[in-house]
């Protein structure tokens, strides 16, 4: 068996939820809007690297979204949402912060290790490159909301940057943020993953698979802050009994899925 960041994720935050989406085959439906303009824009940063037109390769990849029945949160509009991803495209170019030097084996890497319980672990790591002219592992992120940026190091709490400084082995690691809201922004967030970290997050992952493998699925509910996961939960439906909310979020597909796409956006 493969696992991945998304899954180790998904167990820890409610068994439950990991059996339906890994096991039963539920997903939820692709129709929204942040998670695939977040994909577009991967791409336009990938063009960006590649010394490509990031601009048009960003209107490509969202136009194909177009008429795909988005879902979109609060003032989203697609035309919106591209001039905001334009803008921050200026931005970063702008900043110049970063650099990718072999941007074709250096983006989208997979990585991946054999678990001691004869599984394997993967990865696909965003960028190796350089912030401010120090070698570090890259990790983007679009989101409508600024990431916390206080304490300084605070990235370094962040699980997927340190699993992904467990899969490469390299020590300093970076968030970058494009965050659109009305004045967008682009956040640098820089931080060292020690060692130890890199080792209780391998124990992690052991223990974990232990547990999905004992057949472990019980429901972590809660609906009040701040144990409140089910608020947001796409499976809501399926725990409620509710065929109408199964119906308008979620879609069965057989076979696996390492769930490595929700990786790049989230
Ligand atoms: S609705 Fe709550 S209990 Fe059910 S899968 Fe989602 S988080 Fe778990």
């Amino acid at each position: 068996m493969t696992y991945s960041y998304t899954q180790i994720s998904q167990y820890l935050s409610c068994p439950r939820r990991y059996r339906y989406r890994y096991l039963d085959g539920w997903q939820e439906k692709d129709t929204r809007a942040s998670m695939l303009f977040g994909r577009a824009f991967e791409k336009a940063l990938a063009a960006l690297f590649r010394k490509e037109d990031p601009a048009a390769a960003l209107f490509e990849q969202w136009s194909a979204c177009k008429d795909m029945g988005l879902t979109y949160s609060g003032s989203d509009t697609w035309d919106r949402m591209l001039l905001q991803g334009v803008q921050l495209l200026e931005r970063f170019v702008q900043d110049n912060r970063i650099e990718i030097p072999h941007p074709n084996s250096n983006q989208q890497a997979q990585c991946s290790r054999p678990l001691s319980s004869g599984n394997d672990f993967v990865s696909y790591i965003d960028a190796v490159g350089e912030i401010d002219g120090t070698p570090c592992l890259l990790e983007w992120k679009t989101s409508s909301a600024r990431y916390p940026d206080t304490p300084a190091g605070i990235a370094a709490l962040d699980p997927q940057l340190v699993c992904y400084s467990w899969m490469t082995g390299i020590s300093e690691v970076a968030q970058v943020i494009f965050v659109r809201k009305r004045l967008v922004e682009v956040q640098y967030l820089r931080a060292t993953i020690s060692d130890e970290q890199r080792q209780e997050f391998a124990t992690l992952v052991d223990d974990t698979v232990r547990q999905i493998e004992s057949g472990l699925f019980l429901p972590h509910s809660g609906i009040r802050f701040p144990q409140n996961p089910c608020t947001t939960c796409p499976f809501i439906g399926l725990c409620l009994n509710e065929p109408g909310l199964v119906d308008a979020s979620l879609v069965r597909k057989p076979g696996v899925d390492l769930g490595l796409f929700d990786e790049l956006v989230y």
